[in-house]
């Protein structure tokens, strides 16, 4: 074939498909154009997932009636001047490319107006040719409208998955610009319904609240820097979770470099691994962590869509975050013994309810004749959330004491009195060796009788075929069998009771979010079993040997002092806090 140069509208359609993916990088590179033209009021509208209309309508500087067409010029921006000016970015924008790509793709209407201008100027796009150009009228600010999103692009298009998850890229998006930036208002309507909306007070904990609803919101710790002026200029701020609040995935964890919002693996492991030993296994953290540092010490141009970025000294980065959230973890997390009892213990009955392990919270205990069972009932389990803290770290041996109400064990500890729930105790101990089982038998797979075909819907077929040869190395044997069917010959063994159809489609969904494959769709029947087996009920007689074996396992525990669904196994009374009680303190 000879060589030839691409005609601009190919060459510009190619580039764009660089910074523009799907309906939400549209959202994300409008929103940081409104926040770099300094605005204080971002609305933004989306109908369809964002496929067939977005609009992000902003109150900042605007762009004179003369700059209009030049905005959508490739590599036009008022942001930067001289490749010095890269070293020193300030703002969100700086490629020139966004407006540019993302006209050539849709049909675009632009209105926008200077304060000191008296009518606002329209500009129509198609395909990026201007089409229409007009007066118009409008605050001053700018009104970007995308209309039909790859109209002219209809392999892309075809990438486009479900509206219900084009959506939830735009949520994400949207709700990490408002939390990056408290001090502006976001509001959010999807065909034409509000669903989020930020207070613009500059508080970042209001911000949670609206992202989490005000449980979790008011739950979350303010990191305290170990050193307000560290001399490395790595400032880190935000929130991050207390131990006792934590999800079956990283995705909770939130980054931003300098108001940027990036996905780096190291800096979410730092942050992860401040929580060692404070976590269940295989549980992760919530955090908003804001990383400011010199611009010249970070590069932000490493990829158009702009969410990674290269540090100068990623060691210091990476111990700076991690010190932190270590810090703040130690000086704010609940106190260890049972100080102050109602507050420290964030987890309510209807949180923990809520996460990932709904169906076993469902599980009511029950008193039961005969050995060692667990009922499972569909009723509502308004169940026994302690009150307090479980310290930190491994347990200490522990003396049974004796049994109280058929349903705690007394113990006693070098650092006092230890109260343990011992259905929750239980389910732990159960819970560790089943993971530890999970490892040994990894990718253990077992096949089925017969190979069963499960018909899904289009968007989890392709996930599932998007995803053969990680699945294959879990255990799984499945293949596209036609349309939207899988043909599932085996499962892994961990899993295998579980039916194909419900697992396909909990790992589907799982991959829809992100997730680890698996992660959860694992853990999740991981725990069922632990429910299956949990032997011990509230209300249940134990002899003495029996609960000395079960404490013995549960000082064996990595993580002694939780149950997998978060919720604590034993509440503990200090010495010091008998003495203080009993008025021996300094007495
Ligand atoms: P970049 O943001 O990298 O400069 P864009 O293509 O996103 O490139 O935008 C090009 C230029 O258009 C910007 O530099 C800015 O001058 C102008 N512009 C875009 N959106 C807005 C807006 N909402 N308000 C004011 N000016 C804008
Ligand atoms: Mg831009």
């Amino acid at each position: 074939m000879p060589i030839r140069v691409l005609s601009e509208q190919v060459a510009s359609q190619i580039a764009a498909g660089e910074v523009v993916e799907r309906p939400s990088s549209v959202v994300k590179e409008l929103v940081e154009n409104s926040i770099d033209a300094g605005a204080r009021d971002i609305r933004v509208e989306a109908r369809a997932g964002g496929k067939r209309f977005i609009r992000v309508t902003d109150d900042g500087l605007g762009v004179a009636a003369a700059e209009a067409e030049l905005a959508f010029r490739r590599h036009s921006t008022s942001k930067l001047i001289t490749a010095d000016d890269l070293a020193r970015i300030t703002t969100l924008g700086f490629r020139g490319e966004a407006l540019a790509s993302i006209a050539a793709v849709s049909r675009l209407t632009f209105v926008t107006r200077t304060a000191d201008a008296p009518t606002a100027t329209l500009l129509r796009l198609e395909g990026g040719q201007v089409v229409a150009r007009q007066e118009s009228g409008r605050p001053p600010g700018t009104a970007v409208t995308v209309e039909d999103l790859f109209f002219n692009v209809p392999a892309r298009r075809k990438f486009l998955r479900t509206d219900r998850t084009e959506k939830r890229h735009i949520d994400a998006w949207l709700t990490r610009y408002a939390m990056a930036y408290p001090a502006l208002r976001f509001t959010l309507l999807h065909d034409g319904q509000s669903t989020f909306q930020s207070p613009g007070n500059d508080r970042l904990r209001d911000v949670l609240i609206a992202v989490h609803g005000l449980e979790i919101g008011a739950a979350l710790l303010e990191i305290v820097p170990p050193d307000p002026r560290p001399a490395s200029g790595i400032q880190v701020t935000g929130f991050t979770g207390p131990p006792s609040l934590h999800r079956a995935n990283r995705g909770y964890i939130t980054i931003f470099v300098n108001g940027r919002w990036v996905q780096d693996g190291r800096l979410t492991y730092a942050i992860i691994q401040a929580y060692h030993t404070l976590l269940p296994t295989k549980r992760y953290p919530l955090g908003v962590v804001m990383v400011q540092l010199p611009p010249e010490d970070v590069d932000v141009n490493v990829h158009p869509a702009k969410s990674e970025v290269r540090f100068r000294d990623g060691d210091a980065v990476f111990r700076a975050v991690q010190k932190a959230v270590r810090h703040t973890l130690l000086e704010r997390s609940p106190v260890p013994v049972a100080a102050h009892p109602p507050t420290s213990w964030p987890v309510s009955p209807s949180r923990w309810k809520e996460d990932h392990h709904e169906r076993l919270s469902q599980l009511r205990l029950r008193p039961a004749g005969g050995p060692l069972r667990l009922e499972a009932e569909r009723a509502d389990a308004q169940s026994t959330g302690g009150d307090t803290a479980p310290p930190a770290g491994k347990l200490p041996p522990l003396r049974v004491v004796g049994q109280l109400g058929t349903t705690y064990i007394v113990a006693e500890g070098p650092a006092g009195m230890y109260l343990l729930d011992q259905h929750a105790a239980h389910e732990r101990v159960l819970f560790e060796q089943l993971l530890a089982e999970r490892q040994r038998a990894a990718v253990a797979s077992q096949a089925l009788l017969e190979p069963q075909p499960v018909e899904l819907t289009a968007e989890a077929a392709s996930l599932i075929r998007e995803h053969l040869e990680p699945l294959t190395n879990l255990g799984f044997q499945v293949e596209p069998f036609g349309g939207a069917t899988i043909l599932v010959r085996a499962l892994p063994a961990i899993i295998a009771e579980t039916t194909p159809r419900q697992v396909l489609e909990d790992v589907a969904a799982a991959l829809e979010m992100g997730d680890a494959p698996l992660e959860s769709a694992v853990e999740e029947a991981v725990a069922r079993q632990v429910c299956k087996q949990a032997a011990v009920k509230a209300g249940q007689v134990l002899a003495q040997a029996e609960m000395e074996e079960l404490v013995r396992a549960l000082e064996q525990c990595t993580s002694p002092r939780t149950c997998p669904h978060g919720r604590p196994t034993m509440i503990h009374l200090s010495v010091e806090q008998l003495a203080r009680e009993f008025g021996r303190v300094g007495g």
